[in-house]
């Protein structure tokens, strides 16, 4: 670590964990710790994916955590899982967990999951809107409410502990985790953490316990993710301290101040510094200055990519101030190394001490060693009414109206056509972090009790006498009184989510032309826009009469429907009262768009939006995306459809490339980490290849491997560019011997 990465505790806000200590809790932990082994303690400080471990691994490996979700199914149950396959998966595993063991009492498991946006993870639960929306309805109170009833159907699927929430303040929309954050400004993020934390938590020091039916937050990703150069995901936030401290850290001090029990590192870099390794945050800051009394968890695989580290061994990031590391895959090389370097001193056993207390601590305030968990496998939690209720409602309050020349709101006693491939899809409205990592292939189905956009207005105009019509390309028959246009990004997530300009679907102009045609037939256009950042859309703009920003809303589609449609004289049934979060640019190249950076010069700026109350005009806008789109984003990644069995092999492979400032060759160890439905091939020191923007698409990957194991299914190699290569004749055939492929992009 240099000056640059080196943090001055000093700078930064102080915070106070409240409600983590007491002398009872304490006491308790003491003791338990007393009677523990090296093997327990370690065994405590990892964490193992549920689909690549047994229960009764648990017997020699006695873990302390389950990443219960994310990307694998329940163990042994289909991809698509209800409520009741992950509790079932959970108690196999917590019945291991439970055998008596060594002198003391048992020590409970504790599952986390990614309910990042409503427990989306599970079918049926109620989804809601992604954080980006979130933002735009700038109401804190709603935020807690939608807290508990994330944290209600969380607990009643079995996990003690949601992933959330994502603190990040976003500086670069091209990054594919824009949405994950509640807005560009630290002052929305700040005004939103504790009150999620709380949500998901409870009042902080209630009986100095979590109450049942409330769950674990984990602010992430701590700290910088969302200031990376050119909005690359994982990558490096060159910045200064004041910035980290003004911009990044902002939501960390009320959600510590909320008690949150767990904060997750992030997979980002600091001034090249991976903060997985980074001492002076992690410990001197985090747990210094600001006082974090819970712990610190790590990010998939993330302390493999610290310097020196392998996914399998990395005394450094323990040694840094992670408490538990998220080890997916590599849970038992993690477990066996760490123990060796408490033996040899690498590891301080202070330090283990220090993680396992924190550890303990939060499980105690979990109630975990109680034995009565009345809230698992509840009934009537996931999706009840009451939290669809609260859902629908947050959709209303994250639409921002960007334009509206008189067409809304539309009469319920209307004939409205309901177009464009967003219209009918819950897979399109969830977007990212649902059902699957990519939240790709969700069907209408997966969330029965949620709507869908088309499926909401078709019921608020039944009940004003209209008629709701679908039509995916927007023709039509019997000319429509009006036209709803449904379009946007199709899902993502991380590594595959990041864009090289803001430009929407360069060279797809498909809705375009179907706002056009129905503009052309004289029929009055509202487009519906569905995405996770701000795009440059101007052309879509242009050729409606009213376009309407809705994020990634979620299952209750019908949420939008209250605000479009009025009653049967089109007065409006609610109001817009969503206002940007995001700035939204003028032209395609403005990705750092952010108020307050230097020439800030928007299309709509921060906090714009207009109501029924407060209506404006919109002039035409330019058409010229004013960035050149054949600049594309490319990364790799191995995607799902990957063979059921792990198939191994061994790299040592050449990457080079020409990023905007000059050739470069990256070099390294590759590794492939595997579990459930996803493998990442990583590069040097385990970093998942992701080889930034490429400003000529002059791009070459030279791959030298060795195939151990074959596939035994469909092995696709996935670009950020949203092209898909079928990659399985590099994965299966002849074993044992090394070739080189190349791949050009
Ligand atoms: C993401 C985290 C997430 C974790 C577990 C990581 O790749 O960065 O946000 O909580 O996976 O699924």
């Amino acid at each position: 670590l240099s000056d640059q990465n080196v943090a001055h505790p000093a700078k930064w806000p102080t915070a106070a964990s409240q409600g983590m200590i007491d002398p009872a809790t304490e006491k308790f932990v003491t003791d338990l710790m007393a009677q523990m082994t090296l093997e327990e303690k370690v065994g405590q400080m990892i964490q193992a994916d549920i689909g690549a471990m047994k229960p009764e691994d648990l017997r020699q490996y006695p873990l302390g955590s389950i990443l219960a979700g994310g990307s694998s199914p329940p163990l042994g149950a289909p991809d698509r899982s209800p409520q009741a396959a992950w509790v079932a998966t959970s108690q196999a595993f917590r019945k291991v967990a439970m055998e008596p063991r060594g002198k003391h009492q048992p020590i409970p498991l504790l599952f986390g999951i990614d309910a990042v946006h409503g427990n989306s993870n599970v079918v049926g639960a109620t989804v809601f809107p992604h954080n980006i929306g979130l933002g735009a309805m700038r109401d804190p109170a709603l935020m807690r409410r939608i807290g508990k009833a994330t944290a209600e159907e969380t607990a009643a699927t079995g996990p003690e502990w949601a992933f959330g929430p994502t603190l990040t303040v976003p500086q670069d929309d091209r990054w594919g985790r824009a949405y994950e954050g509640y807005s560009e400004d630290p002052a929305v993020v700040r005004s939103y953490a504790g009150e999620m934390v709380r949500g998901l938590q409870g009042e902080p020091g209630t009986k100095n316990r979590i109450q049942q039916g409330y769950v674990a937050a984990s602010a992430k990703h701590f700290l910088g993710d969302g200031g990376t150069l050119n909005g690359v995901d994982q990558g490096d936030a060159q910045i200064s301290e004041d910035a980290l401290i003004a911009i990044h850290a902002q939501g960390y001090v009320p959600a510590i101040d909320a008690g949150t029990l767990t904060v997750m590192a992030s997979f980002s870099s600091w001034n090249g510094a991976k903060m997985h390794g980074n001492k002076s945050l992690l410990t001197d800051v985090l747990k210094g200055r600001m006082g974090f009394q819970g712990f610190v968890v790590g990010d998939w695989n993330g302390h493999g990519q610290v310097t020196g580290c392998t996914t399998t061994d990395c005394a450094a990031t323990f040694n840094a101030g992670l408490d538990m590391a998220m080890a997916p895959d590599g849970w038992k090389g993690l477990f066996e190394s760490t123990v060796a370097h408490v033996k040899d001193g690498t590891i301080p056993m202070s330090r283990i001490d220090d993680a396992v207390r924190r550890i303990l601590r939060v499980k105690a305030k979990l109630g975990l060693f109680d034995p009565a968990r009345p809230y698992e496998g509840k009934a009537g939690v996931m999706g009840n009414a009451e939290h669809r209720a609260i859902a629908r409602e947050a959709v209303a309050k994250s639409l921002v109206l960007l334009k509206n020349q008189g067409v809304l709101p539309i009469k319920a006693s209307a004939n409205v056509l309901v177009a464009g491939p967003g219209a009918d899809s819950m897979g399109q409205q969830t977007g990212g972090w649902t059902l699957s990592w990519q939240g790709d292939g969700n069907s209408n189905g997966d969330f029965p009790n949620g709507q869908t956009i088309f499926s909401g207005i078709a019921e608020a105009v039944k009940a004003g006498g209209g008629t709701a019509t679908l039509s995916a390309d927007g023709s039509f028959t019997a000319k429509p009184d009006v036209a709803i246009v449904v379009f946007g990004e199709q899902p993502y997530a991380e590594m595959r989510g990041d864009i090289a300009t803001l430009e929407f679907q360069p060279g797809d102009k498909q809705a375009l032309a179907t706002l056009k045609k129905l503009k052309a037939a004289g029929v009055p256009v509202v487009s519906v826009f569905l995405s996770g950042r701000p795009l440059w859309v101007n052309p879509e703009i242009n050729a409606s009469d009213a376009f309407v920003a809705a994020w990634l809303p979620g299952s209750e589609g019908a949420g939008v429907a209250d605000v479009l449609i009025g009653d049967k004289a089109g007065k409006p049934r609610r109001d817009f009262k969503g206002t940007l979060s995001f700035s939204w640019p003028k032209t395609a190249g403005q990705f750092t768009l952010n108020k307050g950076t230097p020439g800030y010069d928007p299309l709509f700026a921060l906090g714009y939006g207009l109501s029924y109350a407060k209506p404006g005009k919109v002039a035409m806008l330019g058409e010229e995306p004013g960035f050149d789109a054949s600049a594309l984003n490319t990364s790799v990644y191995f995607e799902k459809g990957v063979p059921p069995k792990p198939f191994s092999f061994a790299t040592e492979s050449k990457i080079t490339r020409a990023p905007i400032d000059g050739p470069q060759t990256q070099e390294g160890a590759q590794q492939l980490s595997w579990t459930g439905g996803q493998a990442r091939l990583s590069i040097g020191g385990g970093t998942p290849i992701n080889l930034g923007r490429e400003t000529n698409g002059d791009l070459s990957l030279a791959l030298t491997y060795r195939l151990d194991r074959a596939a035994t299914g469909p092995v696709m190699l996935g670009m950020g560019n949203g092209k898909g290569l079928d990659a399985t004749s590099l994965f299966t055939g002849e074993t044992g011997k090394w070739r080189t492929v190349k791949i050009l992009l």
